[in-house]
């Protein structure tokens, strides 16, 4: 099931996530549909809060680049992260080319570390602690800033985010167009 996607301006994106336990209702079935959704959305990272729900689970998809032959390789490399916690930054702070699926047509570099020490659980609960690089420490950074109310844009410098300021509104106010579903900010 493909669930719409709230944006930028929604209350929902602005709390803190709750943490769950393994007794959460249908979470199996949750975390397969933010797969799908994510996908179908063209997205490489969804976490909970992006769906409306407030609790502390994340997907990752991707599909690894691989410099020798300058090509994305099959099959994707996929992640679920429930509880996620950053137990340390490693290494030197990088710019890296953003967007969000809940901030449509806006795609800003944002400066993040390269690498993190990540305790999280998987889809089975079990549990990992290990530290990861790249794309996958990216897009964790990114995904869970979403669990703490934070977006991307608010990495920005206050210049950079008053010239956003209109397309910003844009999404506030629902006036984006997307490939996929978004919820609408209730007024
Ligand atoms: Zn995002």
């Amino acid at each position: 099931m493909l669930y719409p996607i709230i944006g930028y301006g929604h209350p929902t994106l602005r709390k803190q996530a709750q943490p769950i336990d393994k007794d959460y209702p249908g979470l199996d079935q949750l975390i397969a549909d933010m797969y799908e959704t994510m996908y179908n959305a063209d997205g490489v990272g969804l976490a909970a809060p992006q769906i409306d729900l407030s609790i502390q689970l994340v997907v990752i998809g991707f599909r690894p680049y691989d410099e020798k032959t300058d090509t994305y390789l099959e099959p994707a490399e996929e992640h679920t992260l429930i509880n996620p916690e950053i137990l340390e930054f490693i290494g030197e702070k990088q710019y890296f080319n953003e967007g969000c699926l809940s901030i449509p047509d806006i795609h800003e570099d944002v400066l993040r570390h390269e690498g993190i020490r990540l305790r999280w659980y998987d889809e089975k609960w079990q549990i990992h602690e290990e530290e990861i690089h790249g794309m996958f420490a990216r897009v964790a950074q990114h995904e869970i800033d979403h669990l703490k109310g934070k977006v991307f844009t608010d990495h920005l410098s206050t210049i950079r985010k008053t010239m956003l300021k209109r397309k910003l509104n844009d999404v506030i106010c629902g006036r984006v167009r997307t490939a996929y579903r978004m919820k609408p900010n209730k007024k």
